[in-house]
């Protein structure tokens, strides 16, 4: 066996698939619900904990982890959780920080059964540029988005509160200049000390967007 086939093997006995480019995407036989944010934002731990599997998202260190699509198997048979490479990370040259990798663009292009995009936001920062640049693509292809503002554990109650009137301004700017659904966001603290209610709030949330696009 190829070491290629003895990785693949092995990734799909852990219950994911590693694709550097799209011939690597596995059939688009279940649907997908995709998360995209800047690096560092904390995907892997809110799919980790949306999961409920401590470990099932690499963590950020996992060299070329900025470079791979993840398919993560879910407690659904029919669906996957797709971690997209992180944006925006520093020592990406000068180009990356423009635009998103080619394999982000692959993803997004090639017609796949994508339900939801969760765009992560760091509840501290709000929008940067490159978070814009996300959801005017997104909105271009007409693919439903929602917003989490990640880290609220960071943040009082009342600072919280003003972060998420503050995103949904642009959330509402954006989903009425493409005539979309625009979904209030959701501030999870998905890190050291989970607040488990916020989390479920998502999961709810996915489960209806999920159900009501079928
Ligand atoms: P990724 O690069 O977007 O996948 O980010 P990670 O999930 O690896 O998280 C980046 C860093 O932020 C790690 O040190 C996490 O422990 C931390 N982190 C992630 N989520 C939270 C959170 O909700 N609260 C806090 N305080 N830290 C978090």
């Amino acid at each position: 066996m190829t070491q290629r086939a003895k990785d693949k093997k092995k990734q799909r006995s852990q219950g994911y698939i590693a694709a550097a480019r799209a011939q690597q995407f596995p059939p688009p036989s279940r649907r997908e619900v995709a998360f995209a944010g800047r690096s560092n934002v904390g995907k892997s731990t809110l799919i980790n904990a949306l999961s409920k599997r401590r470990n099932l998202a690499r963590t950020s260190k996992t060299p070329g982890k900025t470079r791979l699509v993840f398919f993560y198997e879910t407690e659904r048979s029919d669906l996957y959780f797709v971690d997209l490479p992180g944006y925006g990370y520093a020592k990406a040259s000068r180009d990356e920080l423009t635009s998103f990798s080619r394999v982000t663009d692959d993803y997004f292009k090639s017609g796949r059964p994508i339900d939801v995009v969760l765009l992560l936001i760091d509840i501290r920062r709000g929008f940067g540029d490159l978070d814009l640049q996300m959801l005017d693509y997104l909105c271009h292809y007409h693919i439903p988005w929602q917003v989490v503002l990640t880290k609220a554990d960071k943040l009082s109650r009342q600072a919280i509160v003003k972060a998420e009137r503050e995103a949904m301004a642009t959330i509402e700017k954006y989903a009425g200049e493409y005539d979309q659904k625009a979904y209030m966001p959701i501030s999870v603290a998905a890190g050291p000390s989970p607040r488990d209610a916020a989390v479920q709030l998502l999961e709810r949330r996915i489960c209806e967007i999920i159900d009501g696009a079928q």
